[in-house]
């Protein structure tokens, strides 16, 4: 077994999740690699094996599935070896709300959302309980422009983005890292299974995926709780989150604010 552990990688059969596994093993984790495409896997976890010397696993899931969800979170419940979850496999979703496939809709908030949830869960609970991991929650920036992106997508990207501050909140100071990746656009594969054309984008919006996975990394050895790959003054970032902690006094009070008091009429 590594002495890094292992990294269990959802979404590791393309883009962001199998760039991820290479520079995780490269770094000297384990690898168990989770998707649907077990063809695809395999042939990662060869490549892997031979280039890095690493121990890699493949485990075939639908994320959809409740049943393979489960599997996935006892995994990380009971396999003590397991010390990075990256929760990366997501789908986009394409046009307006009114206009959703809803059928579509719910795959997606069962994968960006509720298999998220289940695997953050699971993994808080073992790392918790072993003093020590990381956890990686992959958002994006439509987290933060929800007028600019369909509703769907960007919603469970501002779920992702919000569980991950809760969830250090909750477990940050016990050992458990814990990191959301806001990537923008991203060259792999996600924009033509969503219908959308990456093409129509201005090039300068568009980051190559090995480019954005060294940057996300570099984010987590700084120990940062949020990472934006592209965003150049971390002071933004910072400014943003003071301005919303300053609301707090005063979003929940006795009473009403004086331009929201009526007659009672
Ligand atoms: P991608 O190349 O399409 O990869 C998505 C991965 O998720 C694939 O490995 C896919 O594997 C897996 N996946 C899809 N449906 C699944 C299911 N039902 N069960 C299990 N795994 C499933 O896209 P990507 O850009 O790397 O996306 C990775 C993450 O980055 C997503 O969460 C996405 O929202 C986020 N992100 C991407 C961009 C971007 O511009 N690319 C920007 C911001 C955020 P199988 O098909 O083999 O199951």
């Amino acid at each position: 077994m590594s002495t890094k552990g292992t990294a269990l990688i959802t979404g590791a059969s393309s883009g962001i999740g199998a760039t991820y596994a290479d520079r995780l093993a490269k770094r000297g984790y384990d690898l168990l690699l989770v998707a649907r495409d077990k063809d695809r896997l395999d042939k990662l976890a060869a490549e892997l094996r031979d280039k890095t010397g690493v121990n890699v696993e493949v485990l075939k899931a639908d994320l959809t599935i409740k049943a393979d969800v489960t599997v996935v979170a006892e995994r990380l419940r009971h396999d003590a070896s397991i010390t990075l979850l990256l929760n990366n496999a997501g789908i986009a979703a394409n046009g307006s709300l009114a206009e959703a496939n809803l059928d579509e809709a719910d795959r997606l908030v069962q994968l960006n959302i509720v298999a998220l949830t289940h695997l953050a869960s699971a993994a808080a609970a073992s790392f918790v309980k072993n003093g020590r991991g990381t956890i990686v929650n992959v958002a994006s920036v439509v987290a933060m422009l929800p007028e600019r992106f369909n509703a769907v997508y960007t919603a469970s990207k501002a779920y992702v983005l919000s569980l991950t501050q809760s969830l250090h909140a909750e477990i940050g100071e016990k050992g458990v890292h814990v990191q959301a990746v806001l990537p923008g656009a991203t060259r792999t594969e996600i924009w033509e299974r969503a219908g959308i054309d990456l093409n129509a984008f201005p090039p300068e919006m568009v980051m190559d995926v090995n480019e954005l996975v060294d940057a996300a990394l570099a984010g987590l050895d700084q120990k940062e709780l949020i990472t934006i790959p592209s965003l150049s003054s971390a002071a933004d970032w910072d400014a943003l989150v003071n301005a919303r902690l300053a609301l707090g006094p005063n979003l929940s009070l006795q009473h009403a604010a004086a331009r929201y008091k009526t007659t009672g009429a």
